[in-house]
């Protein structure tokens, strides 16, 4: 297929205006540059704007969750349940502290952790359950908690996608024990790297605050940060229209499934996924990859599951089919682009590079 776009299109881009830069100039001429007056502020601003009482702002969400499980009281032979449909760090923490990852399958259509399978993996072991928002969208918090609560269980949230979400209404933020953020460069507001944990528990605060100090953020980090989270809502609203559009484009369209969304608005809309049929088209996720990409489309796969990772494979000995909707799902996921940088006519290219690759290759 000719080419689109004379120009690549990254999967990501963060949007950074004069407001950041000015910031971060001001920053390095006030010549404070460590965790100081910024990281306060940015700490304020972000409680604020969640609706919780404390923020503690540190250098990525994989310190956030790091100081989170820490202070639940995550440690050796404990179990900690999460999804496999995740990042690397949200397990990676675990096994650092010595815990052990307890995987439960995500729904086949959200690909956000089952609840109907949680009951079922709680032992006398289980210190801690961390959903994952996936895609920015909430994970059933009623009834995780409504799990959790009466087992002592706490709930960490690994919220990197999720900012700004809302779960029935309800900031998330404001709902488990304690709450991670990423400001990495591809999330939805930005630092460069960096994370903030939130809570409403000022005893879990206190412990993070008394460990965070070798994962600081720096005040010119949180001079950005400041800038992007006064922008989140703008962001936010852009990312909702540009979703908006591919699903009315794709909808309808043989061999493509848009996401399966439960409350448009509170999506937070990190990320916009696509699940390919195989059954009914005659090319497979990378081949659908590969020639996006031809066409200058910049495209991603999230995630590989945690199971099929050669670590977690070789040290549980697990099987691809243990979870078979984290599996299933994991050969039909693209992940398209989807942020507020992209022009009306970067979102009208990849409506057209997907519409026609999938119609050409329909069964
Ligand atoms: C990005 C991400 C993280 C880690 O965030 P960092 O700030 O890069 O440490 C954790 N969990 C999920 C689901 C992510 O996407």
């Amino acid at each position: 297929m000719a080419k689109l776009r004379t120009q690549y299109l990254p999967f990501s881009q963060p949007l950074l205006g004069d407001e950041e830069i000015d910031a971060v100039v001001d920053c390095l001429r006030s010549g404070w540059l460590t965790s100081g007056q910024k990281v306060a502020e940015f700490e304020r601003d972000f409680a604020a704007y969640i609706g919780c009482a404390h923020a503690l702002a540190v250098n990525s969400c994989t310190s956030a969750l790091h100081l989170a499980l820490e202070a639940v009281g995550v440690g050796p032979g404990d179990e900690v349940i999460t999804s496999p449909m995740t990042f690397a760090a949200t397990a990676a923490v675990i096994e650092h502290l010595g815990g052990r990852p307890v995987l439960v399958d995500c729904d086949a259509s959200t690909l956000n952790l089952d609840p109907s399978q949680l009951a079922a993996r709680i032992t006398s072991r289980t210190k801690a359950i961390v959903p994952v928002h996936f895609a920015g969208q909430p994970c059933d918090m009623d009834a995780i908690l409504a799990l959790a609560r009466p087992s002592g269980v706490a709930v960490v949230e690994d919220a990197a996608h999720a900012l700004p979400a809302r779960c029935r209404g309800r900031m998330i933020g404001t709902l488990g024990d304690i709450t991670c953020f990423s400001f990495y460069a591809t999330k939805n507001v930005t630092t460069g790297e960096g994370g903030m944990a939130v809570t409403n528990e000022e005893t879990y605060m206190h412990r993070m605050r008394v460990m965070h100090l070798k994962y600081n953020l720096t005040d010119f980090a949180a001079s950005i940060g400041i800038q992007q989270l006064r922008r989140c809502d703008t962001f936010h609203a852009r990312r909702r229209l540009i979703a908006r559009q591919y699903t009315e484009a794709f909808a309808g369209l043989r061999g493509l499934r848009v996401p399966a969304v439960q409350d448009e608005c509170g999506h937070a809309w990190h990320l916009y996924v696509i699940q390919l049929e195989p059954e009914a088209l005659t090319l497979d996720r990378d081949g659908f990859i590969r020639r996006l990409q031809a066409m200058n489309i910049g495209v991603s796969v999230h995630f590989i599951p945690l199971h099929v990772h050669p670590y977690y494979r070789s040290k549980y000995g697990y099987q691809a089919t243990d979870f078979p909707n984290a599996y299933a799902a994991y050969q039909r996921i693209v992940s398209l682009p989807l942020y507020p940088k992209m022009t009306d006519a970067d979102v009208h290219d990849v409506i057209t590079a997907v519409r026609s690759l999938v119609e050409a290759h329909q069964r």
